[in-house]
């Protein structure tokens, strides 16, 4: 299927966005997770020595935390759950942060949920 080969999603009508290029292996991205519900790979502009994003695969109409619903519980619960095993893999066990940005105000810039992991340097709170 195209959509798939794109990484579009049909249920998905919101832009698409560089994160399906990465789902997609158009773009390149330094994996560290991944299954079949989720993908994690390092950001691209670091803003700690750890700074890994981790996203589901199937937006499916998740541009913003804002818009989860009870229907999507299965996958938004495989993100933490994939947060505890990277945190594991990286040995950040140490102290690490998971922000999500949801909203221009916040920061978002880019329109498919994901949560940051921030490691490997001391974090300063509350964030700025
Ligand atoms: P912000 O861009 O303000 O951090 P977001 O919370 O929407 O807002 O985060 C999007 C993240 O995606 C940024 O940290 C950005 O560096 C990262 N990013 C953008 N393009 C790529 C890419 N091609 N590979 C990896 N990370 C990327």
């Amino acid at each position: 299927r195209w959509s798939s080969i794109l990484g579009a999603d049909l249920q998905d009508l919101a832009p698409a966005t560089v994160f399906d290029q990465i789902l997609a292996k158009a773009l390149p991205s330094q994996v560290v997770f991944e299954n079949d519900k989720v993908l994690a790979f390092r950001d691209i502009a670091p803003q700690a020595p750890v700074h890994i994003l981790v996203i589901p695969k199937r937006r499916a109409g998740l541009t913003a935390l804002r818009k989860a619903s009870r229907e999507q519980k299965g996958v938004l619960g495989e993100m933490m759950v994939a947060v505890a095993e990277i945190v594991r893999q990286e040995n950040i066990e140490g102290g690490y942060r998971v922000i999500v940005n949801d909203g221009e105000e916040a920061g978002q810039s880019v329109h498919h949920l994901h949560m940051h992991i921030l490691a490997g340097r001391p974090l300063a709170w509350p964030p700025g």
